[in-house]
């Protein structure tokens, strides 16, 4: 019979993050909720090794909300680089903005009012709450699911995320007390660095019981999952097209956006299309083309 409940005392997992976690820039003394605020951002989609440098040049040169509201929106896309999904870069922009004007340049500190920035789902409004402010509220990204999937309900991954069912399910194991945080970090951490998806290292886990380990470690169920690919994909050709704007500082011509992706032209108009529409891309009056903010 699978356990109602996680096998793991608050302070020995506590006492595990301590020894174990990874020491990341975010994580040190001194650093603001600004500053975990834009690491949450940049860690949404993209791997920690990749937001590392991207993140420590960001801080250094805009370490406040009004220091990044102040700089172009060409300028922020230009430092956000080659990290993907370059609409955060556009929202995290707006957010810094709206703090910076409506909130004293000071990161709120509750859920609901971090819920009303751009940018800012549920996830990372969580995040910053409970890592930059302590607050004792659950965390739940994909990592926390699956470490209570496998040692609370005996399941090699999870299901279907549900925020409400997802928090109460961490609340209900967070400890009452100024533990919390930690804790919620530290499950997060377990899930990244141990428990992970495709092998996890079971013999360095603090669980004592888990039940997934207890059922023999079952397969999944149900059809693997696909590895999302990037090659050849709209992704790839919207980020060659940015690189080309990235490496001007004026305007460029059609033609130049052109040989950047000559394997698909339909999918490479596409591509420039669904730019303009999210705002990164503008067309100047002479027909050519340049970095949000730099027509
Ligand atoms: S014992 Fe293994 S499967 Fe269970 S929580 Fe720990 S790392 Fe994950």
């Amino acid at each position: 019979m699978p356990h109602t409940h996680l096998t793991v005392s608050p302070d020995e997992l506590i006492g595990w993050y301590d020894r174990s976690r990874r020491d990341l820039p975010w994580r040190e003394p001194g650093v603001t909720a600004w500053q975990i605020l834009v690491s949450e951002c940049m860690l949404q989609q993209t791997p920690v090794a990749r937001v590392l440098p991207i993140w420590t040049d960001w801080v250094r040169r805009w370490p406040t909300p009004s220091a990044t509201a102040a700089a172009s929106a060409a300028d922020v896309l230009r430092a956000w680089g080659k990290l993907g999904y370059p609409r955060r870069a556009k929202r995290l922009h707006e957010c810094a903005t709206v703090i910076a004007r409506d909130h004293d340049d000071v990161v709120p500190a509750d859920v609901d009012t971090l819920l009303t920035l751009p940018g800012i789902g549920s996830y990372t409004a969580r995040a910053i709450a409970c890592f930059a402010y302590r607050r004792p509220v659950p965390v739940v990204d994909t990592n926390v699911r699956r470490v209570l999937a496998r040692a609370v309900h005996g399941l090699a991954d999870a299901g279907a995320p549900s925020a409400v069912r997802d928090h109460a399910a961490v609340s209900a194991l967070m400890p009452d007390d100024e533990r919390a945080p930690t804790f919620s970090a530290a499950l997060m951490e377990l899930g990244a660095i141990v428990c992970t998806a495709r092998a996890p290292r079971c013999g360095l886990c603090p669980v004592t019981r888990c039940a997934w380990r207890e059922a023999g470690s079952p397969p999944a169920e149900g059809p693997a999952r696909r590895v999302q690919t990037y090659a050849g994909t709209d992704r790839q050709a919207r980020g060659r097209l940015l690189d080309v704007l990235r490496g001007n500082d004026s305007p460029v011509t059609r033609a130049q956006l052109d040989v950047a992706w000559l394997t698909d032209p339909p999918q490479r108009d596409r591509a420039l299309e669904s730019l303009l529409a999210d705002g990164l891309v503008t067309r100047t009056a002479d027909g050519r083309y340049a970095l949000a903010g730099e027509g």
